[in-house]
């Protein structure tokens, strides 16, 4: 089973817009297995942008993500890495399509209130980077029966 990481990120701790981002992936089904605030030091923001350490909005989007805490969910199922890209939206806010996280509250490039993994290679790496095994949770979640059908799971 597919796991994905996502980061509620500063600017919608700040927007006070965490609940509402919670409840798109609530709202599609998804079941959480981690969730938890917490603060980037540098190391982390480094690790975790590593790809994007060469550019130069780099210095900004390090400053960014650590202005103050973030909150770390991990969400589990079938696809889902891919399902939880296509419900955040692009990078670019402003173009990202209407009804998608980015595209319904965001309309910047760098405060785009959301990370989520994209691919199921750096997922595995990236909820291992922001949870302990022992912070992640399997249970039965009654729900979730009716999400996908019996083939599909
Ligand atoms: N970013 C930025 N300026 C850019 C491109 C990216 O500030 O021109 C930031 C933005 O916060 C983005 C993050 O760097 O979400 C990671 O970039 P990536 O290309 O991995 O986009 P994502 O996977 O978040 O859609
Ligand atoms: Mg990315």
């Amino acid at each position: 089973m597919e796991r994905t990481l996502i980061l509620v990120k500063p600017d919608a701790i700040q927007r006070g817009l965490i609940g509402k981002i919670i409840e798109r992936f609530e709202r599609k089904g998804l079941k959480i297995i981690g969730m938890k605030m917490m603060s980037l030091d540098d190391a982390i923001v480094k690790e975790h942008y590593a790809h994007l350490a060469d550019k130069p909005f780099f210095a900004g989007l390090s400053k960014f993500m650590r202005s103050s805490p973030i909150i770390a969910l991990s969400i589990e199922g079938v696809e889902v890495v891919n399902a939880v890209r296509l419900l955040c939206g692009i990078t670019k806010s402003r173009a990202a399509e209407a009804g998608s996280i980015r595209g319904d509250y965001a309309m910047s490039v760098s405060c785009n209130v959301v990370h989520a993994s994209d691919s199921v290679e750096n997922a595995e790496m990236e909820v291992k980077r922001f949870f302990r095994e022992e912070e992640l949770f399997s249970y039965e979640k009654s729900e979730y029966m009716h999400v996908y059908a019996e083939d599909e799971r």
